[in-house]
């Protein structure tokens, strides 16, 4: 199988989906159009087989991920996922290993309307490098710099869940079938918050997704909008599996500085959370805390005491 042939198997779709598309794979470059009363938002991530994903994880969730990776990224821009290209090296040509990649890849990117519409393959240790298109109306983007002193800050679904489950696959922690079974969706299959993305749109004030732990991924929202935060711990959504294998500050630190949740965290003025609330149904979001004046980020147990967390977040090098 030549690279031509191993592209058309595996990465064309039979028939153009997307009415935006103008020319996908095939030619020397993809054709799109952008709507007019919309700003392109573009988006990048790679996993590396032993960095970003163990040895052992299938093809398909290696498909999966890089997907939903990315529709993270779009959703905390608060963008509309359109189109995707892919860059992908392989040490060989394994047909049942790419049938499986392929397979993960288009289950995640069907679910939001993803075209595929270009790439590049190249021989090389095992990467996946996906760029994800999307579309939000002009000048409507979520940033990371409006967070004001007195919104509350909110996160979507759990924090800490995939760093359990990488633990448990590294063989950390000892966890039952049935928990594991619970658990391991959050690190092999997490779920983009892209309904939750949009939603925010005009009423968030600052948005995030969490890739490399809260304390780190909000820190930058501080950062960038020259603010500090007082996060309240017994708030923090955590699984009753991690308090039931871990001492509860185990299970803070996990949950603040545990990598892969692919959550949102946002800030939000008081007034508006009812309005927030109306329009999400089934998507569960949980107040963590304060914006305040300074620059530091706080942590408060139940007890009204600061905490000082081992929150280094995932570092890249
Ligand atoms: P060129 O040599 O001109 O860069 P290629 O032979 O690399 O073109 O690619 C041919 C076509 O296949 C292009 O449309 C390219 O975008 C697409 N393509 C290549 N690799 C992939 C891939 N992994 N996934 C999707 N499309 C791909
Ligand atoms: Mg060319």
């Amino acid at each position: 199988m030549n690279e031509i042939e191993l592209i058309k198997k595996y990465f064309m779709q039979e028939n153009s989906q997307r009415s935006d598309v103008m020319l996908g794979i095939g030619d020397d470059a993809a054709i799109l159009r952008v709507p007019v009363d919309q700003d392109l938002v573009v988006t990048m991530d790679t996993l590396n087989a032993g960095i970003h994903f163990p040895e052992n994880t299938t093809a398909f969730d290696i498909g999966y991920k890089a997907a939903m990776v990315n529709l993270s990224d779009l959703a905390a821009m608060g963008a509309q996922p359109a189109w995707a290209t892919l860059s992908i090296s392989l040490p060989e040509i394994n047909e049942a290993w790419l049938a499986e990649l392929s397979r993960g890849l288009f289950t995640a990117l069907d679910k939001y309307d993803v075209e595929l519409v270009g790439g590049d393959t190249n021989r090389g240790s095992l990467s996946v490098t996906l760029q994800l298109h999307g579309f939000v109306p002009k000048n409507k983007a979520l940033l990371r710099s409006g967070a004001q002193v007195g919104d509350s800050i909110y996160v979507s679904g759990e924090l800490g869940t995939a760093a359990l489950a990488l633990q448990a696959v590294q063989a950390k922690i000892n966890l039952s079938n049935t928990e594991l079974a619970e658990i391991l969706p959050a690190l092999n299959r997490p779920e983009a918050q892209v309904a939750l993305g949009l939603a925010l749109r005009d009423l968030a004030s600052s948005c995030i997704d969490i890739s490399d732990g809260l304390s780190k991924d909000l820190k930058h929202v501080l950062a960038k909008s020259g603010v500090g935060a007082i996060v309240e711990l017994a708030q923090l959504p955590i699984n009753p599996i991690l308090t039931q294998h871990l001492p509860l500050l185990d299970c803070y630190c996990l949950a603040v500085s545990g990598g892969d949740d692919y959550q949102l965290c946002f800030t939000i003025p008081e007034s508006r959370i009812t309005e927030l609330k109306q329009q999400l149904r089934g998507v569960a979001i949980t107040p963590i805390g304060k914006i305040m004046a300074g620059s530091e980020l706080l942590f408060r147990n139940a007890a009204c005491e600061m905490v000082e967390l081992a929150a280094t977040g995932f570092q890249h090098f």
